[in-house]
């Protein structure tokens, strides 16, 4: 039994997926950090447990070839990278490693392989950061939580943001200072101050600051404005946030503009992407179009499909592909998003997608009551993964394909094995990285409906067959193609539902997607209702 201050000999023979080393001694695992595989260590046992024990340090024997020198004076203490002391090619390789592994061993997936994608940026790539504030010893701390706790760990240029990030931190911390600004304290609640979060549009150099207060106003605001300005001219948006609430969340639900627009516009594969506060961005523009190219590249597209994409946030991979599909439907949550994503559509002149403001299992289940049957779904969830109702609605949409993106390859393989039982096999996955030097990556997988030829035969002979309620299963693309034919209108499923359930014909539950704030439903307007009752008395239904 190894004791407490007691030193052994360790040889790391392989690293976790938070970054730290592990040996073996006498059968004992040892997790030590700051090391990699193959160095050689005399390590001080510095706390056991039951079957395993933590180490430190002592000496290097023989270093890993595969150490690089940490460059980051926070390095370990400011809870961001984990790889600083290992070369970026070995970081990859763990990556790749962990991203197979977990598809074969959750997901029950066997890939040859899943390759990784590297950043084509190690450093500076990331364009959003939130940096707590807290006074400590009587001055204003602007930087990190440190890992595991809620002490601020001082830092302001960090090596994965963009250098503008730091100037702006310094002239904020510096304004705080001079005005005597208070500082949230989150024992007592009181104090001003609690976040600076930053974004950086790295295509058109726009940058959002957004202070989050314990409140409704800064003093001396327009001063702030101008002072940052003079500073950093690429600011195109300075921004209260109010958050008066005693938690973790970052950021509260209202907003309101000190300066120049209430977002900032950037540039994804060739889409015009407009950021407000709250909605999503990927942190890693480059390797993001990366992701979004393989995604697409999965999708297979032509210019025929119906394409949805669930927790679509801004809309930025379902734009992404819009030029090469017949229809795009979003789906996203926060509403503040689904504006965006509706703005971002307008003003990169896509006419063929609609986005609605719902809970994907709600939507996804909706749509598949309505009749719509994609032939692609793209899903894009945060990292607990899809709820199984998520997951069963799309398999009754019965898209062939299903692209699953997910910053969590973990939760991503359980999906896949989900997603088996209904039907879908993953078929090829590829890891992508976008946060290199931590312990994030992202990974996307392309699954495929099993025999999705014989069940499409066997469904029409179904409806040849069954005569008596052949009149009720014009499908939706049936009824279009009569209503654009012989009206010359382009018509939704959701005005065929409307009209339908105005005739009394089963369109199963409600289109339910209104309950969400910003959710209008647009209702069918007279000439087209009139063209859709001709169709439905074509079809002898009603
Ligand atoms: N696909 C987008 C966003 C992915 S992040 C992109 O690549 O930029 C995940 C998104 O899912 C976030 O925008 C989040 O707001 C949204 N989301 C989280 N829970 C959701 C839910 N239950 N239903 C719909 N959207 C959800």
């Amino acid at each position: 039994m190894l004791q407490k201050n007691q030193i052994i000999p360790l040889t790391i023979t392989d690293i976790t997926h938070e970054g730290q080393g592990v040996g073996h001694h006498e059968g004992i695992a040892v997790f030590v950090p700051m090391t990699a595989v193959g160095d050689q260590l005399k390590v001080r046992v510095v706390k056991v447990l039951k079957n395993y024990c933590f180490g430190k340090v002592e000496e290097i024997l023989s270093p890993s070839p595969n150490r690089v020198e940490n460059d980051c004076p926070v390095y370990r203490r400011c809870g961001g990278c984990s790889f600083r002391h290992l070369s970026y090619e070995e970081e990859q390789r763990f990556k790749n490693n962990w991203v197979f592994e977990n598809f074969r061993r959750i997901g029950g997936v066997d890939l040859p392989q899943v390759p990784l994608l590297p950043s084509p940026k190690e450093e500076g790539y990331r364009n959003k950061a939130q940096f707590p504030v807290q006074k400590k010893d009587g001055k204003v701390a602007i930087g990190f939580y440190a890992p595991r706790s809620h002490e601020v760990i001082p830092c302001v240029d960090c090596r994965l943001q963009p250098p503008s990030f730091a100037r702006i931190l310094t002239e904020i911390q510096g304004f705080l200072e001079r005005e005597n600004i208070s500082i949230y304290d989150e024992t007592t609640g009181k104090g001003l101050v609690r976040h600076i979060y930053l974004r950086y549009g790295e295509v058109t150099g726009e940058i959002m600051v957004c202070l989050v207060i314990n409140g409704k106003s800064l003093p001396k605001e327009g001063h702030l404005v101008k002072r940052l300005l003079e500073v950093e001219p690429g600011i195109a948006s300075v921004i209260l946030n109010t958050n008066t609430k005693n938690t973790n969340v970052i950021l509260g639900k209202e907003c309101r503009t000190l300066y120049g627009k209430d977002h900032i516009t950037d540039l994804l594969c060739d889409v015009k992407v407009d950021i407000s506060p709250l909605a999503f961005y990927q942190v890693n523009r480059s390797s993001a179009e990366n992701l979004y190219r393989k995604a697409a590249e999965f999708a297979a597209l032509t210019g025929e499909e119906t394409l949805v994409d669930l927790y679509c946030g801004a809309g930025t991979i379902g734009l992404s592909m819009a030029g090469q599909v017949k229809e795009l439907i979003g789906v996203e949550i926060i509403p503040e998003a689904v504006e965006n994503a509706r703005s971002n559509a307008r003003k990169n002149g896509v006419k063929n997608a609609r986005f609605l403001c719902a809970d994907a299992s709600q939507a996804a289940t909706a749509l598949a009551d309505e009749g719509i049957r994609p032939d692609v779904v793209v899903v894009d969830p945060p990292r607990k993964g899809c709820d199984l109702p998520v997951l069963e609605a799309i398999a009754r949409m019965a898209p062939s394909r299903v692209v699953y993106i997910s910053c969590n390859s973990a939760t991503a393989a359980r999906d896949c094995a989900e997603f088996a039982k209904l039907g879908y096999r993953a078929v090829k996955a590829q890891a992508v990285d976008l946060f290199p030097r931590t312990c994030h990556v992202e990974t996307v997988c392309l699954l495929s409906k099993l025999q999705s030829k014989e069940h499409i035969e066997i469904e029409v002979k179904m409806d040849e067959l069954d005569l008596t309620s052949a009149e009720s299963k014009a499908t939706y693309d049936e009824i279009k193609a009569y209503v654009l034919e012989k009206h010359g209108l382009k018509v939704s499923s959701l005005y065929i539902s409307q009209v339908k359930r105005k005739c009394g014909l089963d369109v199963g539950q409600n289109y339910n997607l209104s309950k969400k704030e910003d959710a209008k439903v647009p209702q069918c307007p007279p000439e087209k209702e009139a063209a859709i009752m001709d169709a439905l008395k074509h079809f002898q239904m009603i």
